[in-house]
């Protein structure tokens, strides 16, 4: 049987060829071949004159992809073919084939334009990583320039929307190869039981796989207590099929998928105490497994295996002779949350479409079975498609790495699906503040902090470690140096030690205290001893346990450092000394230039609990020297879920408040809910962060009054004084205001209003004091003495009618002014009354019990006819008034 991409192998020469389109978009099966098989044979055939790139999403596939395709090129790795991931290359010169992670490519991309490439192969684009979905849009722009240049995207789905119209001319090879049927079955969702203490728990997952394990292993593999038994025999003919690319069949082998080590760990533990898993080899599969282990799961040779995987068994890379899969639906997840600024790592449920990868696992070598560790029901709720990266993830680094191009990446690049705006505005934002960038374009730095093979906010923590703030620093810098700021070599290792998944054991807890010291200034410096320590012991994994230290871990900061302090020594960074005095304070500083969108403030002195800048809260560890301070710089801000959702703070340094360029101090006087008066409180602000506030001091008078005016206005509480006749005086001005612009009397509005409020009540510092305070003499203020004596005698307060009676007139906001009286004290006024500037006066006639029984501008006409119906009305019922007279 041969691998299945053969069968497409012409025409791919000849898309690839000096005749074709230079394109082509590859979908094939996992197992098929593509990762191997067609790097291999544009290698021997292709013609190519350059190196072929084969662009991986993850570490652990490239190096182990090099390994295999070098042996079955009959050569040792890094000679032919070779690999570089980052922080690590194994390739010469003599290097025909090299396989890269897209974090690689992307650099080489940020450096040049590919000099010395024929072809780009993207491998696992499903997975729509933003480097790859970056370097893809980047490599088609080279190509317009380069005729030699090819570009092949392979992967095992295809059903990314629109990327056959996006790599526009481009050759569609399919090579569907041999399925089997697979029968998929679905085992539910987790039971709850009652735990011991009784309590209800959801069944561990690892429990589950074992059940299911259990049960599966009988029934498919013959109910054998030995399952090596059943396969001895045909076990025994089993060849690699190196040479000739072969697809041999193998023992069985089962794949669990599962979110992350911790589960793998507990599973594989459970499964070789099991006797039901007897015969069948357990291997662990994840991307921090060491080099021998991985190769251990994958090997082709030896018996019945289960190997249990995270998801870079899904499609990176092949397992061969899988029959059986039981996948737990669910995988770790990094995202980037916009608005808070937030990673976080999550379990999350897998696509319809990622479910699927995982049960075809299964159907390669012959008809196979899924055990599904979720519903039905829940399956056909689930998205069809992952979220590519660039929907979810941090923008900054990708978009960092771009200065080729003149403005910041992402602008101008060509995508297959643009980010949104916000992300992107504030990746941008986040380039501006570390200095890549200044106006759009990017600067003499950013262009230094692009070739680091480090996050945006590392390189520029290096920079700043050497001294190097501007670009006129950098361009002089690079030769000299400010040796009181120069913390590069602590720098290298905050940076190491940012980069991989800490030092220390997950329960490690109070061990690491032993490593703090009293005045340190970042969590980096016990760090820095925990590693030192493990590595005079060799970095040996018990001594290490012993200590809480991860053995692994500890070793790879190690070896980062010591990277990144030869990097930054090529780079011209002032570091040329690998034993030094620990410069702390230098480094805190340089962490806080790195980091200022993440300075936090403790709470209170009890609790872990702070604040953060942008309205967040988080947590930090309890042996975090952020707790010797009050102001501190969290380099890590990440939400993980567990039990609940915890914004867990790590990798602290102290800050002093005189290092926040950016503080500012809001005035000393605010309100006091508790006792209802305005207090003189002090408070420090960064951003939206309170970094202190501090009580007493100097009262400022004129803001107490202004705040006490705000609250008056906010009707929490009232002026006794501010009655009806205070409104009645201020609708008269205002009458008068619309009415005869002549006399140019001042409207007085709501801002007017306001400033009335805190006029009176200037110099208080309670409600209570301004309470009874007059509100009459500050309103008259208003006016000048002509304009007073106006008011009085053409918006009077009363008037005298033709028939003697003195009556009140009324005035209100956008009515009319009227008078309002009873019918009997109107005899006698013929004509309706107006006002001294000539306006008529709505009358409103009332009734004896002084319900307004008629409404008129016309008093003469309701004499003539009204007055006739109403004393028809009403004179039966008020027989006791006077109904004889009229306005005769
Ligand atoms: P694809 O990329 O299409 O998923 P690959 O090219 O990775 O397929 O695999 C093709 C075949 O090569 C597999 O079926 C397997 O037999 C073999 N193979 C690939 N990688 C390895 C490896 N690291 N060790 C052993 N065999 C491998
Ligand atoms: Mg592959």
């Amino acid at each position: 049987m041969r691998l299945p991409v053969l069968e497409v192998k012409e025409e791919l020469l000849r898309a690839l060829g000096p005749e074709g389109v230079r394109r082509v978009l590859l979908k094939a099966p996992t197992g098929s071949g593509k990762s191997t098989v067609v790097p291999k044979v544009l290698l021997e055939e292709g013609g190519m004159e350059g190196m072929i790139v084969v662009v991986q999403p993850r570490r652990i596939a490239a190096r182990m992809l090099a390994e295999y395709v070098a042996g079955l090129c009959g050569s040792r790795v890094g000679e032919l073919v070779g690999y570089a991931v980052r922080f690590e290359k194994t390739y010469s010169e003599r290097t025909q084939l090299v396989y890269v992670t897209d974090g690689v490519l992307q650099r080489w991309l940020a450096e040049g334009e590919l000099e010395g490439v024929s072809c780009v192969l993207f491998d696992e684009f499903h997975e729509r990583r933003l480097a790859s979905d970056l370097a893809l849009g980047r490599v088609l722009d080279l190509q317009e320039k380069r005729a030699d240049l090819r570009v092949g995207v392979m992967s095992a789905t295809l059903e990314v929307a629109g990327l056959e119209e996006f790599l526009e001319p481009c050759v569609l090879l399919e090579s569907e190869g041999r399925r089997y049927p697979v029968e998929v079955s679905y085992a539910g969702a987790a039971e709850r039981k009652r735990n011991r203490f009784g309590r209800m728990e959801e069944e561990v997952v690892w429990e589950r796989v074992g059940r299911v394990l259990k049960e599966e292993l009988g029934v498919l593999f013959g109910g054998q207590e030995r399952g090596e038994l059943l396969f001895a025999g045909k076990n025994a003919g089993f060849r690699q099929g190196a040479e000739s690319n072969m697809l041999e069949a193998c023992a069985p082998r089962v794949l669990v998928f599962l979110p992350g080590a911790f589960e793998i760990r507990k599973t594989v533990d459970l499964l070789e105490r099991a006797s039901f898993a007897n015969g069948w080899e357990v291997c662990p599969l994840y991307s921090g497994l060491n080099p021998a282990g991985q190769r251990a799961a994958v090997r082709r040779e030896g018996g019945p295996r289960i190997i249990v995987a995270t998801n870079v068994a899904e499609t990176s890379i092949t397992i061969d002779g899988v029959r059986l899969v039981v996948d737990s639906g669910v995988a770790r997840q990094a995202r980037f949350d916009v608005r808070r600024g937030i990673d976080s790592l999550t379990v999350e449920k897998i696509s319809r479409a990622a479910a699927e990868q995982r049960a075809g696992r299964a159907g390669r070598t012959g008809p196979g079975k899924c055990v599904r560790l979720w519903s039905e029901g829940e399956h056909g709720r689930r998205l069809a498609f992952e979220l590519p990266e660039v929907a979810r993830v941090d923008l900054a680094a990708a978009v960092g790495s771009w200065p080729a191009g003149g403005g910041a990446a992402g602008r101008g690049s060509r995508w297959l699906e643009g980010p949104e705006e916000e992300a992107l505005g504030r990746a941008e934002k986040l380039l501006e503040d570390l200095g890549a960038t200044g106006d759009g374009v990017v600067t003499e730095a950013g262009r230094v902090m692009a070739g680091f093979p480090l996050h945006p906010r590392m390189a520029a923590l290096l920079l700043r470690s050497a001294g190097l703030r501007s670009d006129d620093d950098i361009e002089s810098g690079l030769q000299s140096r400010a040796p009181d700021l120069d913390c590069v070599a602590e720098a290298c290792f905050a940076a190491a030690v940012l980069q991989g998944e800490g030092i220390w054991d997950k329960r490690a807890g109070k061990l690491r205290e032993r490593f703090v010291e009293e005045g340190d200034w970042s969590d980096f410096e016990a760090d820095w001893r925990a590693v030192s320590v493990a590595r005079e012991n060799g970095f040996r994994v018990e001594g290490c346990k012993a200590l809480g230290i991860q053995a692994k871990n500890a070793r790879e900061a190690w070896q980062t450092f010591e990277q990144l302090c030869r990097m930054a020594k090529g780079r011209g960074l002032a570091v040329d000394r690998v034993r030094f005095e620990w410069n702390g304070e230098a480094l805190a500083r340089a962490v806080l230039a790195a980091f200022r969108d993440r300075v936090g403030v403790r709470l209170s002195e009890a609790t872990l609990a702070c604040r953060l800048v942008g309205k967040r809260r988080g947590k930090l560890e309890e042996t975090s020297v952020a707790r010797q301070g009050w102001v501190f710089v969290a380099c890590e801000v990440t939400e993980v879920e567990g039990k609940e959702m915890v914004t867990h703070l790590r990798s602290c340094a102290r800050v002093e408040k005189e290092w926040l360029e950016e503080l500012f101090t809001t005035d000393g006087a605010e309100w006091d809910e508790a006792t209802k008066k305005v207090v003189a409180r002090k408070r420090v602000m960064f951003g939206d962060l309170v970094v202190e506030q501090e009580e007493g001091g100097e009262l400022n008078r004129e803001l107490a009054g202004e705040i006490l005016a705000e609250q008056v206005l906010a009707g929490k509480a009232q002026l006794k004084n501010w009655d009806g006749s205070v409104e009645r005086w201020i609708a008269r001005v205002n009458f008068l205001a619309g009415t005869m612009p002549e006399l140019e009397m001042p409207a007085i509005g709501e801002e007017d209003r306001k400033f009335v409020v805190a006029q009176v009540c200037e110099g208080a510092v309670s409600l209570k004091e301004v309470k009874n305070r007059e509100v009459k003499p500050v309103l008259g203020e208003f006016l000048s003495e002509m304009q007073k004596a106006s008011l009085e005698s053409y918006a009077p307060e009363k008037m005298s009618l033709a028939n003697g009676v003195n009556s009140r007139v009324n005035y209100k906001e956008g009515e009319e002014p009227w008078i309002e009286e009873k019918v009997q004290r109107l005899y006698g006024v013929k004509e309706t009354p107006e006002l001294p500037g000539g306006q008529a006066l709505v009358v409103k006639i009332c009734a004896p019990n002084q319900r307004p029984w008629q409404v008129t501008k016309d008093l003469e006409g309701f004499w003539q006819s009204g007055f006739g119906q109403m004393k028809k009305d009403l004179a039966g019922r008020y027989p006791k008034h006077d109904w004889g007279g009229s306005g005769g």
